[in-house]
């Protein structure tokens, strides 16, 4: 387990997914998976539960939850969709 610097690649990583999120609609996303960020599917969508104040990727579904140390971290889809959301928030004072 190398924990060290994990936070920067973090954001890296969620930084180039950047340009890959497309929202769907309110509170819907999809992330286009890329294989050199370790994708194993070629998008995912990430949702934002309001009444759970969290939001939920596809890459960490349920049958999952026990195989991967990915449910309980924020996933980069997450990341960059948070991210995306900052970015694009500032528009609409224009
Ligand atoms: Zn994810």
């Amino acid at each position: 387990m190398i924990k060290k610097g994990k936070s920067l690649s973090f954001i890296k990583r969620c930084r180039k997914r950047l340009r890959d999120v497309v929202k769907v609609k309110e509170n819907m996303w999809i992330v286009k998976g890329r294989p050199s960020l370790g994708d194993w599917y070629s998008a995912y969508i990430v949702v934002y539960i309001e009444e759970k104040k969290r939001y939920m990727c596809s890459c960490q579904s349920p049958e999952r939850a026990f195989s991967g140390k990915r449910r309980k971290e924020l996933c980069s889809h997450v990341g960059a969709v948070i991210l995306y959301n900052m970015v694009h928030r500032n528009e609409h004072a224009y």
